[in-house]
């Protein structure tokens, strides 16, 4: 059996494995792709200590790192299944396997919800983007459009306001779904226009976007506007589902953890993107998987079994 195995590696997993097999203890990674979403990433400024670097080469350093350390990396795995034990947890995987381990942290990040509209795709990383922290220096003076009116919406254009040209937040609904407080806010910034009852239908570009046409939901009429950038946020969706059932999860489906990393089950971590833990960075994913590795250490060092 493992002393920690953990499902996922992305920049949490990453971090947890070198963590624990740091500890000298067997250490096992199970991943369905490893890199997770860092490997979608072109080009990354945040990440401290590091200038500019881009998604697939922090993903091949990721990987350089792991293999330092003795740790059973098994790529290309899926997890369907957490079945806690009193001493043993299993991790059921796709193709029949089942791994045991003492502890388990799991790590297995999220995903944008996408608009599914003709263009998005294509411009991903062209001009659509999904995180304004991340990619909203990159819009400096140009014009910019979120969709979306629920609070990230509406929180992602009055950050965006700050460095772009002009903000347009369009919404599905008639009515924006943020806190009012939000709303005041964004109602009070000059370079923002919101437009509501407005369906994306699709975005249009060369080599680049630029532009979006959405569908009136009042009138029925399409209409275009001319921009560079595009924000979707429309949710983030936790990849949990095999979690349901076996450990707390929130309303939003994101894995309830407590200051440590712990879940609602003993033995059982979790890390980055697919906690409760807010705003959803590589730097923070790395940090929370670090945490939760030495959480799992100090759990091992106070369970009986040997
Ligand atoms: P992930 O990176 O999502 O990794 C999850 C891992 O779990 C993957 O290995 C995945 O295959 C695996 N997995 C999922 N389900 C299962 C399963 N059932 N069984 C087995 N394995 C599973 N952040 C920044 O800080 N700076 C940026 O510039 C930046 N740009 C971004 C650009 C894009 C396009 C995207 C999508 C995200 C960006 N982010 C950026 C966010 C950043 O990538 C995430 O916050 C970070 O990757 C989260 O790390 P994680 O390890 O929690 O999850």
């Amino acid at each position: 059996a493992f002393d920690v195995l953990v499902v996922g590696g992305g920049p949490a997993g990453a971090a947890a494995a070198i963590y624990a097999a740091r500890k000298g203890i067997r250490t096992g990674v199970v991943a369905e792709r490893f890199g997770g979403q860092v490997m979608d990433t072109m080009a990354i400024e945040n990440f401290i200590s590091v200038k500019y670097t881009e998604g697939p080469k922090l993903v091949a350093s990721l990987e350089e790192h792991v293999k330092e350390y003795e740790v059973d990396v098994m790529n290309l795995q899926r997890v369907s299944a957490l079945v806690p034990g009193e001493n043993l947890h299993e991790v059921r995987l796709e193709n029949g396997a089942a791994l045991k381990a003492k502890t388990v942290i799991v790590a297995t990040g999220a995903r944008w919800r996408e608009m599914n509209v003709p263009g998005e795709k294509e411009f991903r990383g062209k001009g659509v983007a999904y995180c304004p922290h991340c990619d909203g220096p990159l819009f400096k003076g140009k014009r910019v459009a979120v969709v979306g009116g629920g609070n990230s919406g509406v929180e992602a254009a009055i950050d965006l306001a700050g460095v772009v040209a002009h903000v347009t937040l369009l919404e599905f609904a008639d009515t924006l779904r943020a806190d009012a407080v939000l709303q005041k806010k964004l109602y009070s910034l000059p370079n923002v226009t919101v437009i509501k009852s407005a369906q994306t239908t699709e975005v249009t570009g060369t080599d680049k976007v630029n532009g979006l046409v959405y569908k009136d939901r009042v009138s029925g009429e399409m209409q275009r506007i001319e921009l560079e950038g595009i924000f979707v946020q429309i949710g983030l969706l936790p990849n949990t589902d095999f979690l349901k059932g076996t450990v707390e999860l929130s309303r939003f489906g994101e894995i309830v953890v407590d200051a440590k990393g712990q879940t609602s089950v003993p033995g059982v971590f979790a890390a980055g993107d697919c906690t409760t833990v807010p705003y959803k960075q590589i730097i923070i994913a790395m940090g929370e998987g670090a945490k939760a590795s030495l959480s799992a250490f100090d759990h091992l060092i106070r369970s009986s079994a040997p």
